[in-house]
């Protein structure tokens, strides 16, 4: 890779908005407390993240999930989303060398200027709210940026994507909902939404929204992903999209390539300019990503591919990683 490209990347903040390593930390729908050998300081030869491989991969900002599996919904969801932030805030303090929790756009700029990771803390499955917003309101306390408000199946907030039959878009609680984490400072991220959701989203919340990781309808026809006019929706709202790296929602045949990637981002750039994609690379919660992005080490490669297009240095930094920072700073101060 040319030296200046590296340079680039290296450079630019790099954020990437989905990742489930939190599930390697537990025993994976085990039920159990009890962490898994599993730790982020180690570089592993199985699955795509850890700090090694971040580091080796440009990435500044890793957005860590706390997936709440169908197992545990709705009645134990609560207490999952503990076991997996009491896994996340573990490895945060053994590891306060190399991470650190984000909570606020300076936290990003802290943790850059000191080569640490700015670790965010995000849900994805508003199961974990129980249906209480003083429960939201003590997750920001904890240090919660981000959540996904709805997985595949309808939950008590909305309809997600797989239960599209019923049409159903948010709930009066789910509309309370976004309400209350404008108010806070909480992104709202609609990926998995359904789609009658995402345009009640769309139309209440009066702060910029993200699709942590979802890539263009046009492009792979997956219901995961969005259409040309949510994409130009969630772009007039100054939200950001991440694309998703999962082989089905980048490929309909299943077997893509970077370039395939890369023709997501040339169609969102082309509808709706460059300053509303990112990267949100649903690593370690997907089974196949494009051939040559092996795990978070690889990520250099965007910005290679991206060069090679044609984008300009400006442009590449807004798509690594500009772009989510200007919402950070807008949600979260
Ligand atoms: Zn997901």
């Amino acid at each position: 890779m040319d030296k200046k490209v590296r340079q680039l990347h290296q450079e630019a903040l790099v954020v990437d908005t989905h990742c489930d390593t939190l599930l390697r930390l537990l025993g994976r729908s085990s039920g159990s407390q009890e962490q898994s050998a599993y730790r982020l300081r180690d570089r592993h030869a199985e699955g795509h993240i850890d700090l090694p491989r971040l580091k080796e991969g440009g990435v500044d900002v890793q957005f860590f999930a706390a997936y709440i599996e169908p197992i545990y919904k709705p009645d134990r969801s609560l207490k999952r989303a503990m076991q997996i932030f009491d896994a996340f805030f573990t490895e945060v303090d053994a590891n306060s060398d190399l991470m650190m929790l984000a909570t606020s756009a300076q936290d990003i700029l802290t943790a850059k200027e000191q080569g640490k990771l700015a670790a965010v803390l995000a849900i994805e499955g508003g199961e974990a709210l129980e249906g209480d917003l003083g429960v939201l309101r003590l997750f920001h306390r904890l240090g919660v940026r981000s959540i996904g408000l709805t997985w595949n199946e309808r939950n008590n907030i909305a309809d997600g994507v797989g239960d599209s039959r019923s049409k159903g878009g948010l709930s009066v609680f789910g509309a309370d909902l976004i309400k209350e984490m404008n108010r806070l400072g909480i992104l709202v991220d609609v990926s998995h939404l359904s789609d009658p959701g995402f345009w009640d989203v769309v139309e209440l919340s009066t702060q910029p929204i993200i699709a942590s990781h979802s890539n263009s309808r046009a492009v792979c026809n997956h219901r995961r992903n969005l259409t040309d006019d949510q994409i130009k929706a969630l772009a007039k709202n100054g939200g950001v999209m991440g694309m998703n790296f999962a082989a089905a929602f980048v490929k309909e045949d299943g077997k893509p390539k970077l370039d395939d990637l890369l023709n997501h981002i040339d169609h969102i750039v082309e509808l709706v300019g460059p300053e509303h994609v990112g990267l949100g690379s649903d690593f370690d919660g997907i089974g196949a990503a494009p051939e040559e992005l092996t795990d978070a080490s690889t990520m250099p490669l965007i910005t290679d591919g991206l060069c090679k297009r044609g984008y300009s240095d400006e442009h590449i930094r807004l798509i690594l990683g500009g772009n989510y920072f200007r919402v950070f700073k807008e949600v979260w101060g």
